[in-house]
């Protein structure tokens, strides 16, 4: 007899206060979709009071896409009754989102629990650092937002040293902004078959499973347990232009991505609402945002950018870096104050590696036309270590396609 499609989970575990264990019992065709039985995540606060029904949240955020996909429905204990309709709602998202795939799979559940009484008006912001985070953090400062800083995403698991220097750089930050870091460590991302999933679903419009489905939801989802911890009843996550912006909607065709408005502004449970922050914003205005807070307010600001290197700094040579550290120099800031350094084979490596510069897609491709316009308005000077770079920029052209 064919082994039924579907995932069981067990009730949720708090180990030594911080530790969160879940753990799950696949049967059928989903089962190839994972590596690790149990979901698994570490914060740096108390847990343990936390309901069994706030506590799934993390787990099911990330299990849930797969099971749809894999159209396997998911049993469970005791699930918020909020986050139980953002779920309902955010399959619909994604099936409009990637119409040629099929979402199917239904939770199924004992008992619905109302969350109800632990917003304190706080707020969370997610940070990495970057240009995202750091502008939605400019606009949301008033608020004094909770930090949540995810280790397991972009930097893996086994990357003990670029952790390190991601989650200094983001203490650091909070310290001098009076605000509170909270880490928060997990499988996430591993505990998936990530190939599999690729295998099987990259096509038909949809990119790669962590950019494509899991970015937005499964990452928010992992701060459920924190928000009924600290009293958040609203949690920011900053939008990535390029991925999904306004301009994007005018200007381009919009790339489906998993990180959407109609994907974590439909995300919810007990109290807690979720906002995608700084739809409004190009990568470049983001930028002249940024640049205008480093000269008013902090010029030590510290910027990682980069996703080439896992380390946790910026590798200084990739187009993201390259790009960005020419935008900061047309804003009139000097990148190598923000995280960037001029190496002096740069530029010998962006002139042999031309291709990697001007074969973009429209968005990257406009971003450095722009960036060419406003150089020429704040070139800097010919001493500077940065003069041969812009010069390179200034004569390149970067619109392949005429
Ligand atoms: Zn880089």
């Amino acid at each position: 007899m064919k082994k039924q499609n579907r995932i069981v989970l067990d009730s949720p575990k708090v180990k030594d206060g911080n530790k969160l264990y879940c753990q799950f019992n696949c049967s059928g065709k989903v089962s190839k979709y994972f590596k690790e039985d149990t979901f698994y995540m570490k914060v740096n606060a108390n847990i343990e009071s936390v309901p069994k029904s706030i506590l799934a949240i993390p787990a099911l955020s990330n299990i849930c896409p797969v099971a749809w996909l894999a159209g396997a429905d998911i049993y469970v204990e005791e699930i918020d009754g909020e986050f139980l309709k953002a779920l309902n709602t955010i399959k619909k998202s994604f099936q409009v989102l990637y119409p040629k795939h099929s979402f199917k799979g239904d939770i199924k559940y004992k008992r619905i629990k109302r969350n109800k009484r632990y917003g304190k008006k706080k707020s969370g912001l997610f940070f990495s650092g970057g240009v995202d985070s750091i502008t939605a953090y400019i606009r949301k400062q008033n608020h004094k937002p909770y930090l949540l800083t995810v280790r397991g995403a972009d930097i893996p698991l086994s990357e003990k040293e670029g952790w390190r220097k991601v989650r200094d750089n983001n203490k650091q930050f909070a310290k001098e902004n009076g605000l509170y870091p909270l880490f928060i460590e997990s499988n996430f991302r591993s505990f998936l078959n990530e190939s599999n999933l690729n295998k099987d679903y990259s096509k038909n419009g949809l990119k790669g499973w962590w950019g494509g489905i899991q970015h937005g939801l499964g990452t928010v989802g992992l701060s459920a347990p924190l928000a009924f911890i600290k009293g958040m009843n609203r949690i920011y996550f900053a939008s990535s232009p390029g991925i999904i912006s306004v301009d994007n909607y005018l200007n381009f065709t919009p790339e489906p991505e998993g990180s959407h408005p109609s994907i974590e502004n439909n995300l919810k449970w007990g109290v807690t609402k979720v906002t995608l922050e700084s739809m409004d914003l190009s990568r470049l205005d983001k930028i002249g945002v940024i640049a205008k807070y480093i000269k008013k307010k902090n010029p030590n600001l510290q910027l990682r950018v980069c996703w080439e290197s896992k380390k946790g700094s910026n590798c200084g040579k990739c187009e993201k870096c390259t790009r960005t550290m020419a935008s900061l120099l047309s804003e009139g800031v000097n990148p190598s104050n923000h995280g960037f350094r001029m190496n002096k084979n740069l530029l010998q490596s962006m002139k042999k590696n031309k291709k990697l510069f001007t074969r973009l897609n429209e968005n990257k491709e406009s971003q450095w036309i722009m960036i060419q316009y406003k150089l020429r308005k704040n070139l800097p000077d010919k001493d500077s270590k940065y003069y041969n770079f812009c010069q390179w920029i200034l004569k390149t052209n970067f619109r392949h396609k005429s």
